[in-house]
C-alpha cells in the first residue's frame, strides 16, 4: 500500500529515477500475505482507500482482503507502477557511505541511492507461539498469515490458538463449515458490535454517478473515525466510556450462557488491546460446533492440544493465530547510518522515529508507517499519504540544491520522544493489558495524540528540527 503510493507520488512530483524493492512475486503486502478465511479490514472500505482513487464499487462497509488486494492491483495497473518494481528482491543491507545509501539485495545486486524510503509495513513477521511440542502435531498446522489453502477443512476438527482480530474473523468464517471448532483463548477480548452492511447496486451506481456524494461519505467516515481515535488517547474521556458501554452491552445482551459470558469477559478496559470490530463473533462462538477453551495450553501433541487440566483436545488442523513481531519494521534488513551506526543498536530499547518518519544519524532515510505513528484502529492509508507528502517536502530541499543530506537532529528527536512517551502512558493502551501496541517496557509505541495533530505536523516539516548538510 505505502510503496505503491510512494511510486505514484514520486512520479507526480517529477522524479523518475526510483525503484521499489518487493520481497515477494506480487504486490499487496498484508493483503497478499493474509488470506485466511474471513479476512477483512476493520477500517471502513471507503476510508481504507487512496484519497485520489476513491472506489464507488466497494461491496460493503468493511471490504474483504481479496477485494482490497484487487483494488491495489487495479491501481498498480492504472498508474503503471509495475515497471518500477523489482519483484522477488528483498533489501538485505542498507548502508550510508560517502553521502549515499549502498543497498545490497537478496539476489546479491548492489545499488546506490540518494534517498531510501522504508515502506515495509508493520505486521509482516509472523510470531509463532512458543508452545512446547508445536512441531510434533501430526495434522496440518500453519500460522494464520501462511494459510495453506490445500488443506481441506470440511468435516475436520479445527483448532485456532489466539483471540486477536485474526482469530475472531476466522472463527466467524469457519465455525459452521467444520465438524468442530476449538478456539484457544489466553485472554478474552472486548468486541465492538459493528455491522457490515452490503452496498446495493443502486448505492454503488449513485456513488459512480456522483463523485461528490462518494467523497462526502468518505469525509463523514473520516469524522466518525477521528472521534474514535480521539477517545482512545484519553482513557478518562466520555467517548471512551461510550465505547466501553457498547462493548459491555454487546457481551451482556448477546451471550446467553452465563458461564460462557464470564469466560468471554475481559478483565481489562475496552480499547486497551486493539479493539475488535465484529458483527457476529458472539453468534459464532455460541454455534453448536464451537468450543471455547480457556484452560491454558500445556503442550501440543501429535493428536491435538493438551490443556493444563490434562484434557487432550483432538484436532485435524491447528491454526496458530498468535500475531506478529510488531517492532521489526524494515528489519531484519541491516541498516547502518552515518559513521556505521546500526539501527539495531539505536532501537535496542525500543523503536523510535521522529514524527514516525525520521531517525537521527540516518540521513535521507525516511519511513512510512514507521514506529510511533497513529496505528490504533485508523486508516494507515491516510497516515501514509500524509507522510509521503511530508517527505516530498524534505526531498524538495535536496532537489532545490539547499542541501545534499537531510536528517532529524538528535535534540528534536529526543524531545519528541520524551513528550510522546509521557503522553503514551496516559492512553487507554496503558491501562493494564498486554498487546502488540506496547514496547518491551510496557509503554505504547504508537502516536498518543489526536490524528488531527499528526496531520497538522505532517502539513509542513519544521526545518529547524532537521540538519541540512551540503
Ligand atoms: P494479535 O492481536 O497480536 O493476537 C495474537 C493472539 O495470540 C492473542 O490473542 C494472544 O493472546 C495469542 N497468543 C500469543 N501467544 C500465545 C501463546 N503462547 N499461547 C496462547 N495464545 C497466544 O494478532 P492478530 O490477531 O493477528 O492481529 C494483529 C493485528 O493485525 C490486529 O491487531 C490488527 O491491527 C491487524 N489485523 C486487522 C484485521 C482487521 O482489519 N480486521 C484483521 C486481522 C489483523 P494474549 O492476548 O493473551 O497475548
Amino acid at each position: 500500500m505505502a510503496g505503491i503510493l510512494t511510486a505514484i507520488k514520486l512520479r507526480e512530483a517529477g522524479y523518475s529515477d526510483y525503484v521499489i524493492y518487493e520481497k515477494s512475486d506480487r504486490i499487496g503486502g498484508t493483503w497478499r500475505e493474509n488470506t485466511y478465511p474471513g479476512i477483512a479490514c476493520d477500517v471502513p472500505a471507503h476510508l481504507y482507500t487512496y484519497s485520489f482513487e476513491l472506489n464507488p464499487d466497494w461491496s460493503s462497509t468493511f471490504a474483504s482482503g481479496a477485494e482490497i488486494q484487487a483494488y491495489f492491483e487495479r491501481i498498480v495497473d492504472k498508474y503503471a507502477v509495475k515497471p518500477s518494481i523489482r519483484f522477488n528482491e528483498a533489501v538485505d543491507v542498507c548502508e550510508y557511505e560517502d553521502g549515499q545509501w549502498q543497498i545490497v539485495t537478496s539476489i546479491g545486486r548492489k545499488d546506490t541511492a540518494t534517498v531510501v524510503i522504508a515502506a515495509t509495513g508493520v505486521l509482516h513477521h509472523p510470531h509463532m507461539a512458543d508452545i512446547p511440542g508445536l512441531d510434533s502435531f501430526a495434522g496440518a498446522s500453519f500460522h494464520s498469515a501462511r494459510w495453506d489453502h490445500s488443506v481441506p477443512l470440511e468435516g475436520k476438527r479445527v483448532g485456532v490458538i489466539g483471540t486477536g482480530s485474526t482469530a475472531i474473523q476466522i472463527t466467524s468464517a469457519l465455525v459452521d463449515k467444520v465438524a468442530r471448532f476449538d478456539l484457544y483463548q489466553r485472554t478474552a477480548q472486548w468486541i465492538m458490535p459493528i455491522q457490515n452492511t452490503a452496498f446495493s447496486a443502486e448505492e454503488k451506481a449513485a456513488f459512480r454517478a456522483d463523485p461528490v456524494k462518494l467523497r462526502e461519505m468518505r469525509d463523514q467516515l473520516h469524522t466518525d473515525f477521528q472521534a474514535f481515535s480521539n477517545a482512545v488517547i484519553d482513557a478518562d474521556s466520555a467517548e471512551m466510556q461510550q465505547i466501553e458501554d457498547a462493548c459491555r452491552a454487546n457481551l451482556e445482551d448477546n451471550v446467553r450462557d452465563p458461564v460462557l459470558r464470564e469466560q468471554l469477559r475481559p478483565n481489562y478496559r475496552a480499547g486497551c488491546k486493539r479493539l475488535i470490530f465484529s458483527p457476529d463473533f458472539y453468534d459464532a462462538i455460541q454455534h453448536p460446533n464451537a468450543n471455547l477453551v480457556t484452560t491454558g495450553i500445556e503442550r501440543i501433541e501429535p493428536n491435538g492440544v493438551r490443556t493444563a487440566d490434562g484434557v487432550l483436545h483432538e484436532l485435524d488442523v491447528l491454526v496458530v493465530a498468535t500475531g506478529f513481531f510488531a517492532d521489526s519494521f524494515i528489519r531484519p534488513a541491516v541498516v547502518r547510518g552515518r559513521g556505521g551506526v546500526d539501527l539495531d543498536d539505536v532501537w535496542a530499547d525500543h523503536p523510535v522515529a521522529y514524527l514516525s518518519v525520521a531517525i537521527p544519524e540516518f540521513p535521507n532515510f525516511f519511513m512510512l508507517n514507521g514506529p510511533n505513528g497513529p496505528v490504533g484502529n485508523f486508516s494507515l492509508i491516510l497516515i501514509a499519504e500524509a507522510q509521503v507528502a511530508y517527505i516530498l517536502q524534505l526531498l524538495a530541499q535536496i532537489r532545490a540544491g539547499h542541501c545534499r543530506a537531510i536528517s532529524v537532529t538528535p535534540t528534536a528527536s529526543a524531545s519528541f520522544e520524551q513528550l510522546r512517551y509521557a503522553a503514551a502512558k496516559k492512553s487507554i493502551w496503558s491501562t493494564g493489558c498486554k498487546s502488540w501496541y506496547l514496547d518491551k517496557n510496557g509503554v505504547p509505541a504508537s502516536w498518543p495524540w489526536t490524528p488531527d495533530r499528526f496531520f497538522e505536523e505532517m502539513t509542513e516539516p519544521k526545518l529547524e528540527a532537521y540538519e541540512l548538510a551540503s
